[in-house]
Parts: structure tokens; C-alpha cells; sequence
């Protein structure tokens, strides 16, 4: 028993995401990308969602928000910080929320930096975690409304989930992103491998999520701003963590 997740495109690389809690047969979506693709989900599953978690209110997360309300007379949840942006919320979380989903419990991170008031939704008993737009697979979310410092100090409290979380992700970047990190951090031998894989992945169009926390914590430079051999490539020997994070940050934003 634990929680069922399928995973599926939307928009040109959003994830649409239906979990369901085995023991009890709870439905739930998490963000509602793109209304088509989300109803043919629910088809192919059988799986009827009867809550929405929404993680931030930009709106290839939202956009079905109102249309999967009207069909499925679903309970929206979203970060209180941004309820006046998100269509048809009908509960607000935050840091430390607990709700029940089905016999799972689901805690609420608040995740902000990507958007001010972005959450992640960790159901512990089953060890999944949905990160969205603040944590990609070798990536993070850009800075839209949050500095530097926020969204490292947010991808800090994902970090300290177990290794083992099953982290799925908003978008499909993962090709990008790997690329990307092979500029920051060359010579790491996990790194390496994992870009082998990923591209082999990508070339047979199969989605390269979802990931664990500790691969990201061996591969992803946004979360080994502390690595020695990062620093050393950045010239970045003295600096702080932050700082070290920021500057990846930078470079990801024109690379
Ligand atoms: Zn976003
Ligand atoms: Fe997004």
C-alpha cells in the first residue's frame, strides 16, 4: 500500500501529475497544467481526482484550475501567500500544514524564491515529494519573485528530506539542466553518468523523472554549492554557500 503517482506531459513540457492513495482509492492532482490532457489521465486511470494541491500561481500550473472544479467539484488547495491568484482555492496552506490524503499524510514546505509564496507537498509515510518549479532534476527554478538567498535557503529544506524521496518535478528540463551542470561541475564522476543516462532517456522521448533527493544531492550544483571542486572551477574558494549558489544561479540565467 502507499501512493500511486502517473505522470504525464502537458503544454510543451509541464508535468501533469494524479496520484492515488492505494488503501483508501483518494484521488488527487497535483497543479492542473492543461485541461485535455488531465481528462485524458483520469481516463486512461479510472482515477477521479476529488482534491487539486496546487505549489504557485503561474499559470501553466493553474490553467485548468476552474474547468477541473466545474467537472470533478474538486477541493483546491494552494499556498496562502498567493490564494488571491489562485482560480477557485478553497484552502490555504502553509509551512508545517498537515492534511489527510486518504491515509497518507501530506506536509506542506513552503518553498519560496521561484515565486513568493511556492510550496511543496511531501507525503512522508509513502516518501514522495512534489517540488514543482523550485526543485528540477539537476536544476532549480528561476528567480522570479525571490532572491537568491530565499531559494537557496528553500532548496536547503528539500535537501534535508530522506535520500530516498521520490521527488517529481513541474517540468521536463532535465536535458538542459544536465548540460548546464556539466559546465559547473566536470569533473564529478556521478554527474557524468547520470547526463549518459538522461540523454538516452530523452533520445527514446521517455520523461527523466522522477528523481530522489540523493541523486540531486550528488549531481545537481544547485545543491552542492559547499562541493570543493565546484568552487575551485568558479574561483569561488572563500565565498559562502549562498554566494556560491547565486553565482550558479547566475550563470544558469544566461547560459
Ligand atoms: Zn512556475
Ligand atoms: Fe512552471
Amino acid at each position: 500500500m502507499g501512493l500511486q503517482v502517473e505522470q504525464f506531459m502537458c503544454r510543451t513540457d509541464n508535468f501533469g501529475i494524479l496520484i492515488r492513495d492505494e488503501a483508501t482509492g483518494t484521488v488527487g492532482l497535483i497543479d492542473a497544467p492543461e485541461e485535455g490532457p488531465i481528462l485524458e489521465a483520469i481516463e486512461r486511470t479510472g482515477w477521479t481526482p476529488s482534491i487539486l494541491f496546487v505549489t504557485h500561481h503561474h499559470p501553466d500550473h493553474v490553467e485548468a484550475n476552474q474547468a477541473l472544479k466545474a467537472r470533478f467539484k474538486l477541493k483546491i488547495v494552494g499556498p496562502k501567500a498567493e490564494a488571491a491568484k489562485i482560480p477557485g482555492i478553497d484552502e490555504t496552506v502553509e509551512e508545517g500544514s498537515d492534511l489527510a490524503f486518504g491515509e497518507e499524510r501530506v506536509r506542506v514546505i513552503e518553498t519560496p524564491g521561484h515565486t513568493a509564496g511556492h510550496v511543496s507537498y511531501v507525503f512522508e509515510k509513502s516518501g514522495v515529494a512534489f517540488t514543482a518549479d523550485t526543485l528540477f532534476a539537476l536544476g532549480c527554478g528561476r528567480l522570479f519573485e525571490g532572491s537568491a538567498a530565499t531559494m537557496h535557503a528553500s532548496l536547503n529544506k528539500l535537501a534535508a528530506l530522506p535520500a530516498d524521496t521520490r521527488v517529481y518535478c513541474g517540468h521536463e528540463y532535465t536535458l538542459s539542466n544536465a548540460r548546464f551542470a556539466m559546465t559547473i561541475d566536470p569533473t564529478n564522476p556521478a554527474l557524468k553518468a547520470r547526463v549518459a543516462k538522461i540523454e538516452a532517456l530523452r533520445a527514446q522521448g521517455k520523461p527523466t523523472l522522477p528523481t530522489t533527493i540523493g541523486e540531486e544531492l550528488s549531481t545537481n550544483p544547485f545543491l552542492r554549492p559547499h562541493d570543493p571542486a565546484i568552487r575551485k572551477g568558479l574561483g569561488m574558494e572563500t565565498a559562502s554557500d549562498a554566494e556560491v549558489f547565486a553565482e550558479i544561479r547566475k550563470r544558469k540565467d544566461v547560459s
